[in-house]
């Protein structure tokens, strides 16, 4: 009953780790780094799928939102590798294995839907590339594919928005900063913000790992759908602090370079159509009762 995590040291992997631990799965990790329980990248090219391999999911990937990394060539080829290439090693070991794992999860991101403030994208709208994180979103779903007559295995793609936890992604940068009451939204704040809690990412991975019958794109976001203002106003909310004052535009873009301050200064409007249809129950569903959990 061994489930294989690609990235699953990392925030992601760490909590869905932890749930599939407490399910009585067998976990065993893909890092860079070898160690206890730990296979590498290489081991995988090498040797493909441990025996009796159940189920495969691939959370890895260079942090975008690295301040200390600068947008230079080299690192986008990172960022691109780390997803892409990762995911391309784990679809030939399940199409080499002569057994076959039962499901397969992987994650991208709301990133191959263009922002737009007149559209409401579900699972079935049609992606296009548009400008470097379309691209890569769309890359590293098509490495997932498995092909069409590997039917032993179901294939599904979750594309998550933004993961709130307190341990990693957004929350762990803005903690601080809302903390001593220097939060505000990004530029106007009326950017979508598609999110998640990281609790129900968690679960919406198992719940894809198990779930017979389900296959293909379900959105990792919140049936709840909120504007950048409106995240910055409850956060600040729950912290009994002010959220006044706005972060400009022009300070991310010198930070992290416009190409990739847009994960923060535009937003899309997401909405998780077939994760509701299949059957999914969110613990978080709207921002209020997610944000008072992350400062418990
Ligand atoms: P983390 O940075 O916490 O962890 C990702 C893991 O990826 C690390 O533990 C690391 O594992 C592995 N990794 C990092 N760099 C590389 C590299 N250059 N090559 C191979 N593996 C690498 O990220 P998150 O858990 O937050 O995110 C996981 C994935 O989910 C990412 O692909 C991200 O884009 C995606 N995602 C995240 C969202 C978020 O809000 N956090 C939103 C939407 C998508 P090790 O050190 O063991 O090798």
């Amino acid at each position: 009953n061994t489930v294989l995590v690609g990235g699953g040291r990392g925030f992601i992997g760490s909590h869905l780790c932890k749930v599939l631990r407490n399910k009585q799965f067998d976990v065993k990790i893909i890092s860079r780094m070898p160690g206890p329980n730990h296979l590498t990248w290489h081991d995988i090219e090498q040797c493909g799928l441990p025996a009796r391999t159940r189920a495969v999911v691939n959370v890895a990937g260079q942090n975008v939102l690295d301040p200390t990394k600068r947008w230079t060539a080299g690192f986008k080829q990172n960022v691109w590798n780390s997803r892409v290439r990762t995911t391309a090693t784990l679809t030939k070991a399940i199409i080499d294995a002569t057994d076959k794992p039962k499901s397969y999860v992987t994650i991208s991101g709301v990133g191959v839907y263009k922002p737009n403030p007149l559209k409401e994208y579900v699972e079935d709208d049609v992606t296009e590339e548009f400008d470097f994180f379309s691209k890569l979103g769309i890359a590293w779903e098509k490495a997932a594919k498995l092909p069409e007559n590997l039917s032993q295995c179901r294939q599904v793609t979750v594309r998550s928005g933004v993961v709130l936890g307190r341990d990693g992604g957004m929350i762990k940068q803005l903690y601080l900063p809302f903390f001593l009451g220097l939060g505000g939204p990004v530029g106007s704040g009326s950017q979508y913000l598609p999110w998640i809690h990281i609790e129900d990412l968690a679960r919406l991975i198992v719940f894809a790992i198990e779930m017979e019958g389900v296959d293909g794109v379900l959105n990792g976001v919140a049936p709840q759908t909120i504007t950048n203002k409106e995240f910055a106003d409850t956060f600040a909310k729950v912290l009994w602090r002010p959220a006044v004052l706005p972060l400009p535009e022009s300070v991310l873009n010198t930070i992290f370079n416009k190409e990739r301050a847009k994960l923060l200064t535009q937003g899309q409007k997401v909405l998780p159509k077939r994760t509701q249809a299949v059957g999914f129950n969110y613990v978080y569903p709207d921002i209020k009762s997610a944000c008072e959990e992350l400062v418990l």
